[in-house]
């Protein structure tokens, strides 16, 4: 029944975590910190279709800021700006969670907090070196509320 897999499904909230749900790195669409919001890049974002864009530093595990579609209202392809002009204006917080955050947890900060995407990062202690941080992905509210509601 529909019902008990919601009820289940909030039950699980508890036990599961964010990197049971998070979307891989790899998978992720994000933006350079030095491209131009030209035509082409402009256009890579609305067909992507995504709200929140995280934008990287060099490389993609280094994530530096995050721009909302919303944020491009006002800004023409053809002045070819600067990512950084538009990103250094909102300067949107980044929101960073570990990756054993339980499901229940990361529900409450969602619903109290601004932001609904949080920067999944895990240590590291595998290799000889020290431990680092190491970014593993996003999740957003979507990932949380489809595992509540998924039917399977
Ligand atoms: P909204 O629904 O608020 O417009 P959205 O459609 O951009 O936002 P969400 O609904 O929050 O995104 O998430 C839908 C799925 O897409 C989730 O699995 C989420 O992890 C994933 N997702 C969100 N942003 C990105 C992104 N920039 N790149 C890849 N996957 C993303
Ligand atoms: P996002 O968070 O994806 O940027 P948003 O902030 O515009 O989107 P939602 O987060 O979907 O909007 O909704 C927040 C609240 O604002 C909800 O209660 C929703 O019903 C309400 N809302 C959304 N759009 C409007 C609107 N145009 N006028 C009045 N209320 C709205």
């Amino acid at each position: 029944k529909e019902e008990l897999n919601i009820i289940q499904g909030a039950l699980e909230l508890r036990t599961k975590t964010v990197e049971d749900v998070l979307t891989p790195l790899q998978d992720c669409f994000m933006l350079s910190a030095d491209a131009l919001l030209d035509f082409g890049t402009m256009s890579e974002i609305m067909q992507s279709g995504y709200t929140r864009i995280p934008v990287y530093e060099n490389t993609r595990s280094n994530i530096v800021d995050i721009l909302f579609v919303k944020d491009l209202a006002f800004v023409d392809p053809d002045d070819c700006t600067p990512l950084k002009t538009i990103t250094q204006f909102y300067r949107h917080p980044l929101h960073w969670v570990f990756n054993d955050t339980k499901l229940d947890a990361m529900l409450e900060e969602f619903k109290k907090g601004k932001s609904h995407l949080a920067i999944v990062q895990r240590v590291n202690n595998e290799g000889e070196g020290d431990p680092f941080y190491e970014v593993m992905g996003i999740v957003t509210l979507e990932d949380v509320i489809e595992e509540i509601i998924k039917s399977e």
